[in-house]
């Protein structure tokens, strides 16, 4: 089972799927909304059960971000023509069983750091 939380508890999910593409996204969406770089898996959206007062924002026509209200973290990704959801790999309760796979829209990364693991990049 992988599970996770936000910070103040209140929304929480569990997944018996295997998360899939475990990935740190450097888009600037990303980066405005969780203040950093966001990394996230998917699993089929029937197959994550989520609990608590989640929040989603329409971030542009495509796709919608899930967040709790109370505590500000941002937990969950959808895009609007796909049936997964991605979640956030630091709201995961360890051991996570995952392990990041890539970096993605690095060409939109910010200009404050470095990418320096050797995992594949992708623009
Ligand atoms: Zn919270
Ligand atoms: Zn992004």
């Amino acid at each position: 089972m992988t599970q996770g939380s936000c910070l103040c508890g209140a929304c929480t999910y569990k997944t018996s799927a295997t998360p899939k593409g475990p990935s740190m996204c450097h888009c600037s969406q990303c980066r405005a909304q969780s203040g950093g770089v966001w990394s996230s898996a998917y699993v089929p959206r029937s197959e994550l059960i989520i609990s608590g007062p989640v929040k989603w924002f329409a971030s542009s026509p495509s796709a919608r971000r899930g967040f709790c209200p109370e505590c500000g973290s941002f937990l969950f990704w959808e895009a609007h023509d796909e049936d997964t959801t991605s979640f956030s790999l630091g709201s995961l309760s360890k051991p996570t069983g995952v392990t990041l796979e890539k970096h993605i829209f690095t060409a939109d990364k910010g200009d404050y750091y470095t990418i320096a693991d050797g995992l594949p990049q992708k623009d």
